[in-house]
């Protein structure tokens, strides 16, 4: 790709970072709903107003460059812990650096987190899993009744392809949520992860099931 058609916010003597390539621009407007403060309209494409600063920032970018429809955001720094998320999402090719294609996929399908104290009393799995049905319903998704295991929510927003997600109690008011693998994951587990954030929760880490390492955890899927 020619790097003159890129479009960098990197100032003179900075390392480069997150660029648009605006020549495939589909006007997905993902970025400025996800990042207004780093993303804005120019012309017919999105633009990069500047560089992410904070940690939350870089989440942010991180998420814009997944949700981009043209996968027209890219990272020509040498941040490892960037190159690294990015590799572990399966998203190495929007990274110039060789060395994110080095690491292998890693699914955080499975997330801890503490909900603030209510009056009425502990919260059970059960009662966190009907609000996030409730939760999901109003947002449009269709949501199955829940059959047998009440902790569990099958939902799906396009015809039939239903998702789970199934909660669980850790002990002391720490719960987990773990999303179904395969198609859909990581947008499934966004949606897990505005809504805990919406409803308070603290301690959310983001882990692949099974992987203990707290060296591998993140504050959001990707
Ligand atoms: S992310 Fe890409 S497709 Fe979406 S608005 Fe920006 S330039 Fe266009």
């Amino acid at each position: 790709m020619d790097k003159s058609s890129k479009h960098s916010a990197t100032r003179d003597g900075e390392s480069q970072g997150f660029y648009i390539d605006t020549d495939c621009c589909l006007t997905c407007g993902q970025p400025i709903e996800i990042a207004p403060d780093l993303f804005d309209w120019r012309e017919h494409a999105c633009f990069l107003k500047r560089q992410p600063k904070t940690n939350a920032e870089i989440d942010k970018a991180i998420r814009a460059m997944w949700a981009s429809e043209a996968d027209c955001i890219h990272y020509a720094g040498n941040d490892a812990r960037i190159l690294k998320r990015l590799g572990q999402a399966g998203m190495s090719y929007v990274a110039d650096d060789p060395r994110a294609a080095s690491f292998p996929n890693h699914a955080r399908d499975r997330v801890t987190f503490t909900l603030p104290i209510v009056l009425i009393g502990p919260r059970t799995a059960e009662e966190i899993a009907e609000e996030f049905r409730v939760h999901e319903r109003q947002r449009g998704c269709t949501v199955a009744l829940p059959m047998l295991d009440h902790r569990t929510v099958f939902l799906s927003w396009y015809e039939d392809n239903f998702h789970s997600v199934s909660f669980q109690s850790e002990g002391d008011q720490t719960f987990s949520a773990t999303v179904n693998l395969g198609f859909g994951m990581i947008g499934l587990a966004w949606v897990v992860d505005d809504w805990l954030k919406s409803k308070g929760a603290t301690e959310i880490h983001w882990q692949a099931s099974g992987n203990t390492d707290p060296d591998e955890t993140l504050g959001t899927p990707i």
